[in-house]
């Protein structure tokens, strides 16, 4: 296993992480939570090619991947990926700040 890391939010209480750092759980409300590092394996959940960036800056490297992402504890995650990605697809992700998007790492081997 990749040794990169995913930090969320998890909740002591119920057991259910987030992405986003609300300082109470989404699901039962309770405010017991902490950040939690969990693995950076993830599965493509969903997945999009964007070949125009939404703000209008030419900047971008384009085209690139938008992935929604499962990391486990319920949560999913947008991260910013290579275009040759499917759905399915095992991937390492890394984020070592609450407040930051996830980055993506590298493809993981399904078997
Ligand atoms: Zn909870």
């Amino acid at each position: 296993m990749g040794g990169c890391r995913v930090l969320l939010e998890t909740c002591a209480q119920c057991g259910s992480g987030d992405a986003l750092p609300r300082g109470f759980c989404a699901k039962c409300g309770s405010s017991n939570v902490s950040p939690r590092e969990v693995s950076g394996a993830a599965v493509v959940w969903s997945f999009t090619v964007v070949h125009r960036p939404p703000s209008g800056d030419c900047s971008e490297d384009l085209p690139y991947g938008i992935a929604l992402v499962d990391v486990g504890y319920g949560v999913r995650m947008m991260v910013r990926v290579p275009v040759e990605l499917t759905i399915g697809q095992q991937i390492e992700i890394e984020r070592t700040d609450l407040n930051a998007p996830p980055k993506f790492v590298r493809m993981l081997h399904s078997d």
